[in-house]
């Protein structure tokens, strides 16, 4: 296993669509070993291939008991009418963070690392991680969705504010 490079936000290569899987072969074992390594070095919630410069439909979310689930041509086939809204970030836009509504449950098909398909039923949190990545496929960043983008800074001081005043 390696560490890959995260690429950043003005690189063309996250505005590109990425294209399936259909070998499942050891490049793309060597792929998600080497996606899940960055991913836990980076500490985030989620990380899709062409963050580490591979244009290929590979995205591993984190779920809401920690674990990594791996998902190869990804679909999101449900989404909840209820939304959660929260502030978003991502590996590839550091010191950033947008306001997002997203959907609070999904249901997403995958296939598994040797090409098994599956479907798992995701919320709150590991839903938003999932839609989050997907998007990434398709070279939709969440900085195009967001109404309210702060840095990290303006962020932290406007929630201490905000908290201040529920004190009074
Ligand atoms: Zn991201």
């Amino acid at each position: 296993m390696a560490l890959r490079n995260i690429v950043k936000i003005g690189d063309p290569l996250l505005r590109k669509k990425s294209r399936p899987v259909t070998d499942f072969n050891e490049r793309i074992t060597t792929l998600i070993d080497d996606m899940r390594e960055t991913l836990t070095d980076a500490n985030g919630l989620g990380l899709a291939a062409p963050q580490v410069g591979v244009l290929r439909r590979v995205v591993i979310v984190v779920n809401n008991d920690g674990e990594y689930l791996e998902l190869v041509n990804p679909e999101i086939t449900a989404r909840s009418q209820e939304t959660v809204g929260a502030y978003e970030g991502c590996l590839s836009v550091p010191d950033e963070r947008g306001y997002l509504e997203r959907p609070r449950k999904v249901i997403v098909k995958a296939q598994d690392r040797t090409g098994k398909s599956f479907s798992v039923n995701l919320e709150d949190m590991a839903a938003r991680a999932a839609c989050h990545e997907i998007d990434h496929l398709d070279g939709t960043l969440f900085v195009d969705l967001t109404t309210e983008l702060y840095t990290e800074e303006e962020l932290d001081r406007m929630l201490s504010e905000q908290s201040e005043e529920n004190e009074d």
